[in-house]
C-alpha cells in the first residue's frame, strides 16, 4: 500500500499527542503550527524573571495512562498540590466549593442556603439529562439558596450567558455535589474533605506549564513552527501554508477552533456555513502580573461571582511552584470571561482588573508592578447551548466526508482539560488515523 501523507493541523497539546500516539505506532504525520513554539494554550513565557503561562494551567488527572504519561516525560519535575481554592462573596473569603462550605457565611444567607439544599433533596431530582437546562439543574440539585447566591451569578459571568441559555451536557462532574450530611458539616465549620476533579493538582516544579508540551514535542518528528494554515483545499485534499505554499495530505487532522474551518475551506456549502454560524463560544482576557511583595496567603486561586469584580478568578502562580517568580516577590493572573453577547472596554479592562485587585484587598494600589503580560484567548470555553450538538456533531460529519479528523478541545470542539486534549490526541491517532493505515 502507498504511504499515506498525514497532516496536523496546530501543535497544542492535542496536535503533539496526536503526533506522539502515530510516532509510536510507525505512522509518520507532520505537523504545522503556526506559532514559533509548539504547545498552543499550554506555553509559558519569561518576563523580567517571572514565568507567566497563558492563564493559569494546572493539571488534574482522572485517568491512570495522562498521569503516566506525564510522569514518564517530566519525572521529578512534576509536584502533587492539595488545592487551596477560595471564595470572595459578601466581603469575605470562604472555603471552595461554596456548596459544602457555607461557614463563614453572614447566618440569613447560610440558612436560605440550607433550607434550600434540604429542600431540592427531598425533591430528589438531582440528575438531568445531557439536553436538560442548566439553571434546572442547578436549582434541583442545590436548591435556590445556593444557585441565588453563587451557581447563578458565577456562571452567568463565567459563560456570559444565563445558565437557562446552556444545557447540562457539558458538566461531566465538573461541579462537586455533596451530600447532605456535607453541607450541613461544612455549615458548622470549614469541611474537612476537599471536594471535586481539582482537589489535587499537578504542575511542574521549573518551567512553568510548557514543560508538558515541550517535552512532549522534544521526541516528535517533523513539526513545522511558524506555518500557519491559511486555506484548506478539500476537493484536491491540500493545506495551504501562509497563502502561498501548498501541502498535500491523505487524511487532515485538525485541532484548529472548529469555528475557523468555515473560512478556512474553500467553497463550503451554504446549509453547513449556517451550522457554523450556530457555534457560540467565550472569550478570556487573562492579565499576568509580578509584583514586588511576597504574599503569605498560600492561597491557589480564588473565584469572585459578584458583578463587582469584572474577573470571575484570579490565582497566584508563585504558589504553584517556588521557581515562577524572583525571591520575596509574587505572581498573580485574573481572568475576565467576555463574548460577542458580553463585550468588554479592551481599552479599559487592565485598569479595571487593577482596581478590582485593590477593592478584594489583593493588589494595593501603591504596591510595585515590576511584570505585566496580557494575554487575550479569543477561544475560552465553546458554549453547549441549545444548538450546540446538532451543529457541531453534523460539522465534523461534513469534515469526515473529505478525510479531515476534529481532534483536541478546539477542534472536536469540547470543554477539555489538558488531561482530555491528550487523550483525545491518543484516540484520534489509535482509533481512527491507525486503523486506516495498518
Ligand atoms: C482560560 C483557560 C484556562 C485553562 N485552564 C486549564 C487548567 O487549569 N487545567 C487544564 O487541564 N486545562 C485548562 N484549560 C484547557 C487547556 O488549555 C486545553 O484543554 C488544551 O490546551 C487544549 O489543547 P489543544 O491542542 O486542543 O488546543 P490549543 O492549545 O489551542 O492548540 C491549537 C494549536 O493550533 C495552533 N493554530 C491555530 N490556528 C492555526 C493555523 N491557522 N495554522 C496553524 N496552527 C494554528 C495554535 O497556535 C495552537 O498551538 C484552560 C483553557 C483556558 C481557555
Amino acid at each position: 500500500m502507498p504511504r499515506k501523507r498525514i497532516i496536523i493541523a496546530g501543535g497544542g497539546l492535542a496536535g503533539l499527542s496526536c503526533a506522539w500516539h502515530l510516532q509510536r505506532s510507525n505512522i509518520d504525520c507532520h505537523i504545522f503550527e503556526k506559532e514559533k513554539e509548539p504547545g498552543g494554550l499550554c506555553r509559558s513565557k519569561d518576563i523580567n524573571s517571572f514565568t507567566f503561562d497563558y492563564d493559569g494551567h494546572l493539571l488534574h488527572f482522572r485517568h491512570a495512562y495522562a498521569f503516566n504519561l506525564i510522569k514518564g516525560l517530566l519525572g521529578k519535575n512534576l509536584a502533587e498540590h492539595q488545592r487551596s481554592a477560595w471564595i470572595c462573596s459578601f466581603g469575605r473569603y470562604t472555603r471552595y466549593p461554596f456548596q459544602a462550605n457555607l461557614y463563614g457565611l453572614p447566618l440569613p444567607i447560610i440558612k436560605e442556603c440550607l433550607v434550600g439544599f434540604i429542600r431540592a433533596s427531598k425533591n430528589g431530582k438531582h440528575s438531568a439529562g445531557k439536553d436538560g437546562d442548566f439553571l434546572s439543574w442547578i436549582n434541583n440539585t442545590f436548591g435556590r439558596g445556593i444557585a441565588r447566591y453563587f451557581m447563578v451569578p458565577y456562571n452567568s459571568k463565567f459563560w456570559t450567558l444565563p445558565p437557562q441559555k446552556i444545557t447540562c451536557a457539558w458538566l461531566d462532574g465538573f461541579i462537586p455535589v455533596p451530600s447532605l450530611q456535607e453541607v450541613v458539616d461544612g455549615t458548622i465549620e470549614e469541611n474537612k474533605r476537599q471536594f471535586g476533579y481539582s482537589a489535587q493538582f499537578w504542575y511542574p516544579k521549573k518551567g512553568g506549564v510548557s514543560l508538558v508540551p515541550l517535552s512532549l514535542a522534544a521526541s516528535i518528528k517533523n513539526i513545522h513552527t511558524q506555518r500557519e494554515i491559511t486555506g484548506i483545499d478539500i476537493y484536491n485534499r491540500q493545506v495551504e501554508i501562509a497563502f502561498r505554499h501548498r501541502e498535500k495530505y491523505d487524511y487532515l487532522i485538525t485541532t484548529l477552533p472548529l469555528p475557523q474551518m468555515v473560512s478556512l475551506i474553500k467553497e463550503i456549502p451554504f446549509k453547513v456555513k449556517r451550522l457554523f454560524g450556530k457555534l457560540k463560544w467565550n472569550s478570556i482576557f487573562n492579565l499576568n502580573l509580578g509584583i514586588e511583595k511576597k504574599d503569605y496567603s498560600g492561597r491557589h486561586w480564588i473565584y469572585f461571582p459578584q458583578k463587582e469584580f469584572c474577573f470571575f478568578r484570579v490565582g497566584f502562580f508563585h504558589n504553584f511552584s517556588d521557581y515562577v517568580c524572583p525571591e520575596g516577590k509574587s505572581a498573580l493572573y485574573a481572568e475576565v470571561s467576555y463574548s460577542k453577547q458580553k463585550p468588554i472596554d479592551k481599552k479599559m479592562i487592565v485598569s479595571k482588573i487593577r482596581k478590582d485587585l485593590d477593592e478584594a484587598g489583593i493588589l494595593a494600589a501603591k504596591d510595585r508592578v515590576c511584570a505585566e503580560d496580557v494575554n487575550d484567548i479569543e477561544y475560552g470555553y465553546p458554549i453547549y447551548d441549545k444548538n450546540y450538538q446538532r451543529a457541531r456533531s453534523e460539522i465534523i460529519e461534513y469534515l469526515r466526508q473529505y478525510d479531515i479528523f476534529t481532534c483536541g478541545r478546539y477542534g472536536s470542539w469540547k470543554y477539555m482539560s489538558m488531561e482530555d486534549a491528550l487523550l483525545d490526541g491518543k484516540n484520534v491517532a489509535e482509533r481512527q488515523i491507525a486503523p486506516l493505515i495498518c
